[in-house]
């Protein structure tokens, strides 16, 4: 027997990756699955009318913002004057110095992991050490946020970058991964924007950028005109040479193509065109954050169809700038209600295997399967929502549990 073997039974297990397994046993062994059936073992922790999902996957948020009570603006607001709020908050933030931003970012930790959150993909806007929070901890991809519209500021940006992709990863386990985040296209020189790019390409990293996020930057893209240029002349920023006329999203996608893995960010606004790119470009998948984008109130999100056509789709939360909380499982109880149409199956894999694969880590987490971590959330069933175990699994009434741990 191995030295740390746990066993546990439950109701239902959804490995994800095959169908759900009733009255079932997982065995787990130093943190590794070493087995799985549908029989309950004598042996097992029996955690009762619950069911064992793979821990749940935040594709995209902003920690930095987790000591928000309730989002920036109003629901419905104007996106730049939403923008305007995060300035005027940073700002504020930034008196208050580090160890306060610290203590934010453990919070928001804190509470991705309570809501059975395994991996979490955060943007980092300053640097600190991912090796003092509490463990353990959800998995961690930090995007490091790069952005400047101001070619004498372009070198410094890609300092910052290399020397956080070269940063030692902490000694815990398991690893972080650091990646790169050029934050938007109205915010990055397109100088940065190549820079960032050939630096996550030979250094292998993922890399996540907002894109397609409103009408505004479209246009900005297409005819250096709109709301994108009122704002940037707000901050003194606007250039009125920077941006090329004609430029499209998808000269974005056409580079962000050549990485391992790169992540849209929202993608409220991609075209046919985009979409069938992105289709045949499954390692560039798209972050959809369901709440922030009717915070927003965007026109209906096309994540349905990407899915249909093959493109590779996942959740975020984005943060509590934007966004009441920062659970998984409440944006994807939040789709099954908007969405009774969408089969549950396909949520499930949305808040797990699509986040893991997204990030490139679905070789280690996102599906229950042997040799994978066992990174696990546990799901207290709604037993009124009839006998299908997805119908249970998404009814009204259920929720994320206390880990398996804290039972054992
Ligand atoms: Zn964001």
């Amino acid at each position: 027997m191995a030295s740390d073997q746990q066993r546990w039974a439950a109701r239902w297990i959804f490995p994800v990756s095959s169908p759900p397994l009733e009255n079932a046993t997982l065995i787990v062994s130093d943190g590794i699955i070493e087995d799985l059936y549908a029989s309950k073992d004598a042996r097992a922790v029996d955690l009762g009318p619950v069911a064992l999902i793979p821990g749940l996957v935040n594709a995209h948020t902003h920690l930095e913002f987790s000591d928000r009570e309730e989002p920036l603006a109003a629901p419905g607001c104007d996106f730049f004057d939403w923008i305007s709020e995060v300035v005027v908050y940073r700002r504020r933030r930034s008196v208050a110095g580090p160890e306060a931003l610290f203590q934010t970012l453990q919070r928001g930790l804190r509470e991705c992991a309570k809501a059975g959150g395994a991996l979490v993909a955060d943007i980092v806007t300053s640097e600190y050490d991912p090796g003092r929070f509490d463990t353990p901890h959800p998995r961690l991809v930090l995007f490091r946020e790069l952005y400047t519209l101001r070619s004498e500021q372009v070198g410094t940006q890609l300092e910052t970058a290399r020397r956080f992709v070269h940063r030692p990863v902490p000694s815990e386990q398991p690893p972080v991964v650091f990646g790169l985040s050029p934050h938007a296209p109205y915010t990055v020189h397109p100088d940065l924007f190549e820079g960032l790019v050939e630096l996550a390409r030979r250094h292998q990293v993922p890399l996540a950028m907002h894109l397609a996020e409103t009408q505004a930057e479209l246009e900005l893209l297409r005819c250096g005109t709109g709301p994108c240029v009122e704002m940037l002349r707000r901050f003194g920023l606007w250039k009125g040479d920077l941006f090329a006329r004609g430029t499209t999203v998808r000269d974005y996608l056409n580079r962000l193509a050549d990485l391992d893995h790169a992540l849209v960010v929202h993608g409220n606004y991609l075209n046919d065109d985009d979409v069938a790119f992105l289709a045949e470009h499954p390692h560039v998948s798209v972050i959809y954050c369901p709440r922030t984008h009717e915070y927003f109130g965007h026109p209906p999100h096309r994540w349905k169809e990407m899915l249909e056509r093959g493109v590779s789709v996942a959740i975020g939360t984005d943060s509590r700038a934007s966004n009441p909380d920062l659970s998984v499982w409440n944006e994807l109880k939040f789709l099954r209600q908007r969405h009774p149409d969408v089969s549950p199956r396909v949520l499930l894999e949305l808040g797990t295997l699509g986040g893991a694969r997204a990030l490139g880590l679905d070789d280690q987490l996102g599906s229950l399967q042997r040799g994978k971590r066992a990174e696990l959330a546990v799901v207290e069933l709604d037993s009124n929502a009839g006998s299908d175990p997805y119908k249970q699994l998404f009814g009204p009434a259920s929720r994320i549990g206390p880990g398996p741990t804290s039972k054992g």
